[in-house]
């Protein structure tokens, strides 16, 4: 099959998940060997665990940082992050936490369920803080109050000025690809029939087969970081 080009869309979404990162090694949420299966998340991934004992969740989460750093972005986030250089409309929206679009070079991701490297108080709000080994922040510099990672939580709402801008992106895309997301979790779950409903052109970048394939009028069965590369050029104008 000839690579598409890019260009001839004005409104690219690649929307992003799980097995994306799986492939360079960040372990997954779910399944045989993910996290859940290790932890409950009831001890590590909601608020209540964080007011019950916030350094026991502290000291997971920067668990997870340890892991993420030990992976290496791979082909697919590469590509990806060269073609939205080339491309300035060309939108990231992703469900993962890890920053590895970011870490690839990516100039700009949405992040649906927030990130591993951001920390948020309450009061003041979620910054920044990209320390390599350990949080270099566990308390406000202003208030005093700990912070907790700035990521979406079990029972967590999702924020919505990120929701609000993801769909709106989401329904004007004339292209939409889903890479190694099932699809499944809540807001994927909504987003992928609004990109449908809207007209987009529907490509899915998967090894397997998902309840949202039968949205799609391509389905890739390929891991992201061969298809990605493969599949998809832009010829700049
Ligand atoms: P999911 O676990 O429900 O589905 C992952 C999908 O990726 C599966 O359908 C699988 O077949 C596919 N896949 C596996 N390897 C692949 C590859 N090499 N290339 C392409 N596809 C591949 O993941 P989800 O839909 O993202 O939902 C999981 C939720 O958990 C998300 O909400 C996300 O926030 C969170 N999560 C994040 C991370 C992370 O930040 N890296 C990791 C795990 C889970």
């Amino acid at each position: 099959m000839k690579p598409i080009s890019l260009s001839q869309f004005s409104r690219v979404v690649f929307f992003t998940g799980a097995g994306m990162s799986a492939e360079s090694g960040v372990p997954t949420y779910r399944g045989s060997g993910g996290i859940w299966a290790q932890y409950r998340w009831e001890e590590y991934a909601c608020q209540d665990a964080f007011d019950a004992d916030p350094d026991k969740v502290l000291d997971f989460h920067e668990q997870r940082r340890g892991r993420v750093l030990a992976c290496a972005p791979h082909a697919g986030h590469l590509h990806l992050a060269a073609l939205q250089a080339a491309h300035p409309g060309l939108s990231i929206i992703t469900q993962n936490t890890d920053g590895m679009h970011q870490r690839a070079g990516a100039r700009s991701v949405i992040e649906l369920h927030g990130s591993l490297w951001r920390m948020r108080c309450a009061r003041h709000g979620a910054f920044e803080d990209l320390a390599a080994a350990g949080y270099a922040h566990r308390e406000c510099g202003l208030c005093g109050a700990t912070l907790r990672p700035d990521i979406t939580w079990f029972a967590d709402s999702v924020n919505a000025a990120v929701f609000t801008q993801a769909q709106r992106l989401i329904t004007q895309a004339e292209l939409f690809v889903a890479v190694g997301t099932s699809g499944i979790v809540y807001p994927a779950a909504g987003m992928v029939p609004a990109a449908a409903r809207s007209g987009a052109r529907m490509i899915e970048i998967n090894p397997e087969q998902t309840e949202m394939s039968g949205m799609f009028a391509e389905c890739v069965r390929e891991a992201a970081g061969v298809a990605l590369p493969r599949m998809f050029v832009f010829q700049g104008s």
